[in-house]
């Protein structure tokens, strides 16, 4: 890509009306753009992080046989009546046609999947299922101050089981905790992110969320330094010692930390008011056993700017990275123009992905541009480098350059 036609401009300030970091950095960079409190668009580069995001996600998914479908984002108050959410707690956005009649913007799809799968779900032969989707949720959330970590609109991965059995349930939701820790470790917040115990409702014991350290979350958790296991602050009254090694609450560490993803074992929950139920190897007409598994997508974007960031911008984890490499021509001579035009091509061929700095603007701007937008590597043709035979290659998050002598080079040391 190259970055003179790159829709979306790195700013000079970061916006004064966003005070959380991943907002700012993230609008600041170009990635998204705000259009009200709670609500974002992303622009090309914002764009293909949350691709990067989706692909892991969807391959993980793959991996545990989940099945990709799309719901819609338009839902009949009836479903929402069935469940008693129409006026449950969380707060949904209500609207009503000219006609009377009167819809939801969907908040979650529970509502709409159990019905879906009442529809061809009869007998244990059908079971275990497991379908999921990635698709816009809207929630009036009453703070929306932290950027991308709370949207009152944002793109959720929504993850639904249904199973003849408490065992299949219990043996699928082990498959998911261990789904997802695959997807935050490729997301490059694998070692900030810790499963934490959290209350299950009134239909489970407990349910697990994903939750990343780091001072700008929400939540406060209970961290087992020995175990790396954690408890959400809504049960430590009920669970005040380590689920693990049973260390007591003394020995457990106060964290602030975001909630990346979290699987719930919702048992009949939603399959009894739908009357989702199955006919068992007798004949015997049985519930069917729910669960369900969420991970936001920009809120994972928002935390691991949260995590990888310095006072410069944002340093991006590989995997989840726009492009693989910052190619940054300094100066505009015919020799120094042809050789970063080279190396772009080349690099290209070889299957990296570049993003081409070939704007006409100082060195004191690109650079800075470079380290905002965070690719995770920077090459520098210059007539410096290309006097010495080299180019400068330098990792988003080391201080030291060092000179290669070419696309080889770059290739096998750094790619
Ligand atoms: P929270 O307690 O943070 O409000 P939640 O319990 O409402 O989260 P779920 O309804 O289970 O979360 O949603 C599943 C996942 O969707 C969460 O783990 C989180 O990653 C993401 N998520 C939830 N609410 C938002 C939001 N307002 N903006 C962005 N992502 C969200
Ligand atoms: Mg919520």
């Amino acid at each position: 890509m190259l970055q003179s036609t790159l829709f979306g401009k790195t700013l000079r300030e970061p916006p004064r009306d966003d005070q959380s970091t991943n907002a700012q950095l993230l609008q600041q960079a170009g990635y998204v753009d705000k259009l009200m409190a709670g609500v974002y668009s992303y622009l090309p580069l914002g764009y293909r992080v949350l691709k990067n995001i989706e692909h892991i996600i969807r391959e993980e998914l793959t991996e545990i046989g989940g099945q990709e479908l799309l719901l819609p984002a338009l839902h009949p108050k009836e479903n929402w009546m069935v469940t008693g959410r129409w006026d449950g707690p969380d707060p949904l956005y209500k609207l009503e046609d000219e006609s009377g009649h009167a819809y939801a913007l969907g908040s979650t799809h529970e509502e709409i999947i159990t019905p879906l799968v009442k529809r061809d779900v009869h007998s244990y032969r059908d079971l275990p299922l497991a379908l999921y989707q990635f698709q816009t949720k809207f929630r009036a959330e009453l703070r929306a101050k932290s950027g991308m970590l709370r949207g009152r609109e944002f793109i959720m991965k929504d993850l639904y089981s249904f199973h003849r059995d408490e065992a299949d349930l219990a043996r699928y939701y082990d498959v998911v905790k261990e789904a997802y820790v695959k997807i935050f470790k490729r997301c490059g917040i694998g070692e900030e992110t810790v499963l934490t115990f959290a209350s299950g409702g009134s239909f489970a014991k407990y349910s697990h969320e994903f939750q990343t350290l780091t001072a700008a979350g929400e939540d406060t958790i209970y961290l087992c330094p020995t175990c790396r296991i954690a408890i959400n602050d809504e049960i430590i009254a009920e669970q005040p010692n380590c689920p693990q090694c049973k260390a007591d609450r003394g020995k457990l560490i106060e964290q602030k930390a975001i909630e990346v993803g979290n699987i719930f074992s919702l048992k009949t929950k939603y399959s009894a008011p739908f009357g989702l139920t199955f006919k068992d190897e007798s004949g015997t007409e049985m519930p069917v056993l729910m669960g369900c598994y969420g991970i936001g997508l920009g809120r994972v974007m928002g935390t691991v700017v949260e995590v990888h960031h310095d006072d410069r911008g944002i340093a991006w984890p590989k995997a989840i990275a726009p492009y693989d490499v910052h190619v940054v021509r300094l100066g505009d001579s015919p020799s120094v123009v042809a050789a970063a035009d080279t190396l772009y091509a080349d690099l290209r061929k070889k299957n990296v992905s570049p993003l081409y700095d070939d704007r006409d603007l100082s060195a004191g701007i690109k650079l800075k541009d470079a380290d905002l937008i965070g690719l995770p590597l920077r090459v520098v043709v210059s007539e410096k480098t290309m006097s010495a035979g080299k180019i400068e290659v330098k990792r988003r998050i080391e201080e030291e350059s060092n000179l290669v002598d070419g696309l080889e080079a770059l290739v096998a040391q750094y790619l």
